[in-house]
């Protein structure tokens, strides 16, 4: 098999609170597996590689969605193409709004989504801010999250329920999105390194729509098992 080749899209702008750890949490653990993987960082102006298995994306500030909002709208067609061919996507925040139909600032500034997940962003009058769980069919992922848009699905499903925090808004109760193979999350952290279930997960599919189905070999997770206990006791 070809290595698997994950992009890191808009690495520069859309990195915050550790969410490029997502991109070395998959890498960790298919190379602990023995199975080549390639990164390929996609900024402004790069195309997307037609051979991508899973595209990963992080949160940002405001300014910066709006320095990739133009060149997003280059790669909707790809991306629409890539979710309905089951490419595995993760969106963290700033990049999950933005894989929505759009987000409105706080500034009453409307940055346009590309609609791959079916659920709009509007800034409400704070900041969300804090220690956040969720309850998902991955067992419970946890994380951190700081944001001002709050997302409200229409026909897409959510990641999760919340169960600390608020995740997608202050009032539904949910957090993230999904659609086919494609997630959004408001979950910093990175989520990945305390959520090695939900990883695997990705992994599974994304080899899976490459041909290769046998199960993918335990991992001993005693470090990242820590790891959850620690964050799930802290105050918010
Ligand atoms: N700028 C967006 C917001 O405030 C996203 C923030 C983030 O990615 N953490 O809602």
């Amino acid at each position: 098999m070809k290595p698997l080749k994950i992009v890191h899209l808009y690495a520069q702008e859309m990195n915050i609170y550790g969410d490029n750890g997502n991109v070395l949490v998959l890498k960790k653990r298919l190379q602990w597996r023995g199975i080549d993987v390639k990164i390929e960082q996609v900024g402004v102006g790069d195309k997307i590689p037609t051979d991508t298995a899973i595209i990963l994306g992080g949160g940002g500030q405001d300014a910066g969605q709006s320095i990739i909002a133009s060149d997003l709208q280059q790669k909707k067609q790809t991306l629409l193409q890539m979710h309905k061919d089951g490419v595995v996507m993760l969106m963290i925040c700033g990049m999950y709004q933005l894989f929505g139909q759009y987000f409105k600032t706080q500034k009453d500034q409307k940055i346009g989504g590309i609609g791959v997940l079916d659920a709009y962003t509007e800034a409400g009058p704070k900041r969300i801010i804090g220690n956040l769980t969720v309850s998902s069919k991955w067992g419970d992922l946890i994380g951190y999250e700081n944001h001002s848009g709050q997302t409200f699905l229409n026909n897409d499903s959510a990641l999760g329920t919340t169960k600390h925090g608020y995740g997608n808004n202050t009032q539904d109760g949910t957090e993230g999105a999904n659609s086919i193979n494609v997630f959004g999350s408001y979950l910093h952290g990175p989520l990945l390194a305390k959520s090695p279930i939900f990883a695997d997960e990705l992994l599974n599919r994304a080899l899976v729509l490459n041909g290769v189905t046998n199960k993918l070999i335990d991992i001993n997770d005693v470090i990242a098992e820590q790891a959850r206990t620690v964050a799930k006791k802290r105050p918010r």
